[in-house]
Parts: structure tokens; sequence; C-alpha cells
């Protein structure tokens, strides 16, 4: 079994350890006897290597990289992006990616960044005279329905959704989309919008599980049967984060 996972801009959006999700992948589909192959897209690369993936994966930046990067999304490459997520490839977009997903981002100097408009939400950095939302966060997920996913978030941004109810998770601790309505990210189909750095899929398999899983049954049309395996120190590393926030 051989899976593509295409790795959207490794050199511009890739801040807090992102890359430690690239290694989550390749670590656990070894396991799992897949082949993955890492497959960067950077900026002038053709929209069609897009549609040849089985996995998709953008992490975070800043704002400036953010602007650069939405520049070379718009040619192609965002309808490609919308046609794999609506086709069911398992994506990952962790915070300044995930909020190109949405309409906008209105970024702490005013600047308005346009979205992919993939999903109905938005988000706005009120400005340097807020305080950046960052610290641990423990969200509850459909995803690892008895396990508490942990990571850690750093942004300016407060994300909107116009339906709560595709949340990637109810916050426990930590702020989330905007640190007031408990939501926590997207979750539609098999793409995961999130605020989760950490990086998120070596502390929490099950959802490296999941992207892993469901792009073997969309390209084999088979089930992998994700068995228990050690997961012990990333347990006992989940534990942790969560004692040391229960008080929040
Ligand atoms: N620039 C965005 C914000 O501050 C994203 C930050 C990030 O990706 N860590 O909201």
């Amino acid at each position: 079994m051989k899976l593509f996972l295409g790795w959207f801009y490794p050199q511009l959006m890739s801040t807090y350890g992102d890359r430690g999700n690239i290694i989550a992948l390749s670590y656990w589909a070894k396991i799992l006897g897949i082949d993955l192959e890492v497959c960067p897209i950077s900026l002038n690369d053709p929209y069609e290597k897009i549609l040849k993936m089985d996995i998709l994966f953008m992490g975070g930046a800043q704002d400036k990289q953010q602007e650069i990067v939405s520049k070379d999304l718009k040619n192609g490459k965002s309808k490609a992006l919308k046609k794999a997520i609506e086709a069911g490839v398992s994506g990952l977009f962790v915070c300044g990616a995930y909020q190109f997903l949405g309409r906008y981002y209105k970024a702490a100097d005013g600047t308005k960044i346009p979205g992919l408009s993939i999903f109905d939400l938005y988000t706005e950095n009120p400005g340097e005279s807020f305080p950046r939302l960052i610290g641990d966060i423990g969200i509850k997920t459909k995803i690892a329905k008895d396990e508490i996913v942990v990571g850690f978030e750093n942004h300016g941004g407060r994300t909107y959704l116009s339906n709560k109810n595709l949340a990637f998770g109810e916050v426990i601790f930590g702020f989330g989309n905007n640190g007031k309505d408990k939501t926590e990210g997207i979750f539609y189909k098999n793409t995961i919008g999130t605020y989760l750095h950490g990086p998120i899929l070596p502390k929490n398999p099950k959802v490296t599980f999941f992207l892993l899983e469901k792009a073997i049954e969309r390209k084999y049309k088979r089930k992998i049967l994700v068995k228990e395996f050690d997961e012990e120190w990333e347990k006992q590393a989940r534990e942790i984060v969560i004692r040391n926030n229960r008080d929040r």
C-alpha cells in the first residue's frame, strides 16, 4: 500500500514544530506497513500535483508568510484543494493554514488576507493591544472519543464558525477558535482544521491513525484496523499536559 503525502510550503508554513506531524505520519505509516512518500508542494508548483495526493498537510506561520502563500494559492491551487477536500482526501491544516480555509484572515495590522472560502468561517486579529491566545490546550473530539486531544496554541486570530456543529473539538482547557464559544477548529469529511500545534500528531496517535486509515479506505477500498499499539509514552505526555492545566 502506497500513499502520497502533500506537504504544503515546508519552508514557509511550519511553526512551533509542525514538521513533527510529517515525522509522526511517516513513523506510524511504517509500522502499519504503508509506504508513505512525502511530496513538498511549494510556491509556483503546478496545482495538478495536489490532485495526486492522498493526504494533505499545511502547518502554521506568521502573518507575513500567510500573505505570500495566499497569493500562490490563488492560481488554481485553491480549486484543487477544494476538490480534494470534497473528495474526502485526508487533510490536516494547522493554525495559519486553518485560517486559509475560511473566507478571510484580518491580520494584526488590519490587512485583509483573502481565504479560500472552502468553509464558512472567518478570522480576525483584533490587533497588538489584545493578547495572543497562547498556551496548552485540551479538546474533546469525535475522532479520539475517550481521550482528550492535547496541543499547544499560539495565535492572534480569533476564528468564528457559521456552523458550530462543524467544530473539530470542544475546548476543555485553553482558548480554541476564539476564547469564547468553546469551539476548536473545523472537521469536515476527512479534513481537520485546528489551532493545535504541539505538534498535534506525535502526542495524539488516534488523530494520526484517522488520517492514515481514511486515506487507505479511500484509495484501496479497504479498512485497516488499527489495533492496540503501545502508546504509553504518548499517553503519559498527554496526562502531564492535562495535570498541569487542571485548574485553568
Ligand atoms: N498568524 C496567525 C495568527 O497569529 C497564525 C499563527 C500561527 O500559525 N501560529 O493568528
